[in-house]
């Protein structure tokens, strides 16, 4: 989105951060394993290509380092205030009333960029406090913690779960893996870019356009697609999970323990080359017990065993309804946002709502979580708020908001797409909302791609003076 202003020579803009760097996601999280399950040419921004990438899917800390240079590269940082955290945004006589940790500011602009997997979600076991060792979220990582000789409990079998798996198997003294419900896993590589591939990508930079190119279009056309709609890809995909679990895991009941009862993608789709070696690793034990409580020694499953152990991890993931919360936000006429999402969080195109002018959010509420790249989504969503910027900085319009009943209407008609998706086939999982239906993205990235590529004035409640 900064780049976008400057592009657009808008240098009036300011940036809060509540942590101390840039990053977000990959500042936060840094838990063994951490890496991207997008191809690491497609996960970066278009316009900023990266021959230095060391893999196909990006560790985590390359990501970080990545966006740190793009704010360095950019002069982004002038305009972040580090460490100031917005607690309440209020839409006042035509302007944005910012309360931070650092006082109140006024805006003509409100734009959110929050994150969408930010806030960490415990699981409410009994006695989780009295757990006498170390114990942390994931998503925040205690590395003054030695592992190799510790007995690790690890909660939790997602995407960070499995990861978290695939990299400490047979690394520590022992791994112990309670798992609520069996995940398939996408037997993704993850080959090494090789020195020359880096070198030639270097010297003669229009290459990586190809990567982009290439790798966009794998991620669009397979991974974009299988989830939304039947074909090949969906057969595809499910195929290769089955077979990964069958060629993988010869032991028959440890196979059973690991073989999800819904179908692949039924979930958020869990990508990992080392999984099934890594669990069948000396010193790992997969429990699907479920967990009764939690002690000082460890944990006791419902069986009456006590797991002991020395160190807890929680891989239980984030709230993914929190959205811009919980920062307050209050629109025209003293609507706030959490009244207005009492019934789930909803949104025009994911960008704006109703009774909230001049207010743009990126990875809203139904943004394409579940199966695409979000750099190039987050992309697509600044244009779009680009877009009004420019008509509100040429003094065309005063106030924009989207119409109730264009909103309605696109929410509507993504209710009408869901049955068509992966994701309504009988899981339970993070991407339900309320109302049992996905809040996801139910079209193609093309889709998503065309709906933000120029407003629809008629969708709008503009006042021009
Ligand atoms: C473990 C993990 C793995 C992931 N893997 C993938 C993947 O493989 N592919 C993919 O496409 N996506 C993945 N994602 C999703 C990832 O979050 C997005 O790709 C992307 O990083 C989101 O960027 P963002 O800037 O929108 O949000 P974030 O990275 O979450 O950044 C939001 C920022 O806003 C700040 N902030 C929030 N509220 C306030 C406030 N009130 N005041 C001040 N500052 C505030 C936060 O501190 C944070 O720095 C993953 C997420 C997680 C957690």
């Amino acid at each position: 989105m900064a780049v976008k202003l400057q592009d657009a020579g808008i240098d009036s803009f300011t940036i809060f951060e509540k942590a101390h760097d840039v990053g977000g996601t990959w500042r936060d999280n840094t838990y063994p394993g951490l890496t991207c399950d997008i191809p690491s040419r497609y996960y970066s921004y278009s316009f900023r290509p990266n021959p230095n990438w060391s893999h196909l899917l990006p560790p985590g800390l390359e990501i970080q380092a990545y966006f740190q240079q793009v704010a360095d590269e950019r002069g982004i940082r002038p305009h972040i205030r580090f460490g100031a955290n917005v607690t309440s945004a209020r839409y006042d006589d035509g302007k944005w009333r910012l309360t931070t940790t650092e006082g109140e500011e006024t805006f003509d602009v409100l734009v959110t960029a929050t994150g969408v997997l930010r806030v960490p979600r415990y699981p409410e076991i009994p006695g989780r406090e009295t757990f006498g060792g170390p114990a942390f979220h994931s998503s925040r990582w205690d590395h003054s913690v030695s592992l190799p000789d510790k007995r690790i409990g690890l909660i939790g079998t997602g995407s960070t779960g499995v990861q978290i798996v695939a990299d400490l198997g047979g690394k520590v003294r022992g791994l112990t893996v309670f798992q609520r419900t069996a995940q398939w896993v996408y037997p993704m590589p993850n080959p090494r870019y090789s020195r020359l591939t880096r070198g030639a990508l270097s010297r003669w930079p229009r290459l990586n356009a190809l990567g982009y190119w290439f790798w966009g279009l794998f991620v669009r056309r397979v991974f974009g697609r299988a989830p939304i709609q039947p074909g090949f890809q969906r057969r595809f995909v499910q195929a290769a999970c089955r077979w990964n679990l069958r060629l993988s895991v010869r032991d028959p009941e440890l196979r059973a323990k690991l073989t999800p009862k819904d179908q692949p993608m039924c979930k958020r789709q869990v990508m990992a080359g080392h999984f099934y070696r890594s669990v069948q690793q000396p010193g790992v034990e997969v429990i699907t017990d479920p967990i009764d409580h939690i002690e000082p020694r460890g944990i006791v499953t419902a069986d009456g065993t006590l797991h002991e152990l020395d160190l807890l991890v929680y891989a239980t993931g984030f709230d993914a309804r929190a959205y811009v919360r919980p920062l307050e936000v209050i629109g025209e006429g003293g609507l706030t946002l959490d009244e207005a999402w009492a019934d789930g969080p909803m949104a025009y195109r994911s960008i704006a709502v109703p009774g909230f002018p001049n207010l743009f959010m990126l990875m809203g509420p139904h943004s394409p979580i579940g199966n695409q790249s979000l750099t190039p989504v987050a992309e697509d969503q600044a244009d779009y708020a680009m877009w009004w910027i420019e008509q509100l900085r040429n003094d065309v319009v005063r106030t924009v908001a989207p119409t109730e009943a264009a909103t309605k209407e696109y929410n509507e008609r993504m209710k009408a797409a869901m049955p068509q998706t992966i994701w309504v086939t009988g899981c339970n999982s993070w991407y339900l909302g309320k109302d049992g239906l996905p809040e996801l993205f139910p079209w193609t990235p093309e889709t998503h791609h065309e709906l933000l590529r120029q407003p629809e004035f008629a969708d709008f409640d503009v006042r021009i003076a």
